[in-house]
């Protein structure tokens, strides 16, 4: 199974590989052979295949964030969720193509070559973990490990008809993750079935010493994921549906899942949620300040493909304006701006306030409802090339994605339900609420 996913990822022209894990890969699937022909029992996850966004750190790799900031760099340790894995004897295969350090919505901000959908390779494959979903879809991976501060998880999950999960805030460590806007950031597994996501989240859950945001969680079994009767209401946001900015196809195909979940006897309530211009407002501020912040250690000191000037101002300046790409530059001005004085009150503390209201909304929602449904997002996904020149529009795309990021809540992507799959989200650490609910739709 390793070899032949390997050669499928060798020759694939969908442009998901930043670099191939060739040669451990081997070594470990001949362990796990070994096992098997000894008669010894093997755990769910051993020798399993799998992939990695590129912004992981496993020891001896390249960890690129499909930059030129980091094309050598070499992670020096391992990432406690990948480390899970590994322990779990998971086999790691390749680090994934995606939007450089996580900026972006279709994997076009890269080194590497834009990614190309699963399903139409003239359209881009989503983002920022598009290497990721595209692997899994193309069955060049059995599970990936994405990253999602704002729906990177979720949106090429959606655009390539695979499921995405977003767990409840610090229910995974990020220690490892390559940081970009830490108070949002998840780690989440991209699969082929709401089985699949529930094994692999089991694997990777629960308290970290070296991320004080986790918190002790217990393992969902597949038995309490069948029952539903917990389930009696739902609801879906009425902005999101009637916003101009919904495209006719999604729109219908949403409401005609409501119609079929109403007749299976559940209930569904219509909500009042926060606008998506003011969603996207406020997740950009805060995404932008917090990135700002965490890449400003990446100045070819001690990261970073170091470009040397006159002085040492200089070799920072140069470093970093001829290695960040076009769209990371753009964040880090803006976010280092908003962080500024006169800004700072203006607009960053404005943004934190919103982001307090966003979840007072949701506590009050899920006094209400068990689940929130939305369409993941309110178009279907652009041909590559397209987002590259609007850069304004490709944000406004993340409408639906970013609210339940602000809220840190448990989010998965089904790929049914409309054109580019169904969001069911569950309040903080609800993660099995979610799954039972996915699992009740199939
Ligand atoms: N598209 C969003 C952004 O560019 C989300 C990205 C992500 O979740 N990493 O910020």
């Amino acid at each position: 199974l390793v070899q032949e996913k390997l050669d499928l990822l060798k020759s694939n022209t969908h442009n998901t590989v930043n670099s191939l894990l060739e040669d451990t890969a081997l070594d470990l699937a001949k362990k796990v052979d070994e096992k098997i022909k000894k008669g010894q029992e093997i755990g769910l996850l051993e020798g399993i295949p799998f992939g990695i966004k590129d912004v992981y750190m496993l020891q001896e790799t390249y960890t690129t964030a499909s930059s030129d900031l980091l094309k050598n760099y070499k992670s020096a340790y391992t990432a406690t969720a990948i480390q899970k894995l590994l322990d779990a004897g998971a086999i790691p295969l390749v680090k994934e193509n995606c939007d450089s350090f996580g900026h972006g919505s279709s994997s076009e901000n890269t080194i590497f070559g834009a990614v190309k959908n699963a399903v139409n390779s003239d359209l881009v494959g989503g983002g920022s973990s598009g290497g990721s979903a595209v692997n899994v879809a193309k069955n060049y991976t059995i599970f990936s490990i994405g990253g999602d501060t704002g729906g990177s998880i979720r949106q090429p999950a959606g655009y390539n008809n695979v499921f995405g999960f977003k767990p409840t805030y610090g229910r995974i460590s990020r220690f490892g993750l390559m940081a970009y806007a830490s108070s949002t950031d998840c780690v989440g597994p991209i699969a082929k079935s709401t089985e699949d996501i529930r094994i692999v989240l089991n694997a990777m859950s629960g308290k970290d010493v070296k991320d004080q945001t986790t918190y002790p969680s217990e393992i969902i079994s597949k038995e309490s994921i069948l029952n539903v009767d917990t389930i009696k209401t739902v609801g879906y946001f009425k902005n999101f549906i009637e916003s101009d900015a919904i495209s006719s196809e999604i729109k219908e195909s949403f409401l005609a899942t409501i119609d079929k979940i109403k007749a299976k006897g559940i209930e569904v309530k219509i909500l009042d949620f926060f606008e998506s211009d003011t969603l996207v407002s406020t997740y950009y501020t805060l995404a932008m300040a917090e990135t700002a912040s965490n890449l400003s250690r990446l100045d070819g000191t001690n990261y970073g493909n170091r470009i040397e000037g006159e002085n040492l101002k200089d070799t920072y300046s140069i470093t970093r304006s001829e290695n960040f790409s076009e769209e990371s530059k753009r964040r880090i001005v803006g976010g280092n701006q908003l962080l500024s004085q006169g800004f700072s009150d203006e607009i960053y503390l404005k943004g934190l306030n919103l982001r307090d209201q966003i979840a007072n909304n949701f506590e009050k929602d899920f006094k209400e409802v068990d689940i929130i449904l939305s369409p993941v997002t309110p178009n279907t996904p652009p041909k590559i090339g397209e987002s590259l020149k609007n850069p304004l529009a490709m944000y406004l795309s993340d409408a639906y994605t970013v609210g339940f990021s602000l809220g840190q809540l448990p989010t998965l992507t089904i790929p049914k339900g409309t054109a580019t799959g169904l969001q069911i989200t569950g309040a903080k650490t609800q993660d099995e609420l979610v799954l039972k609910f996915a699992n009740f739709l199939n």
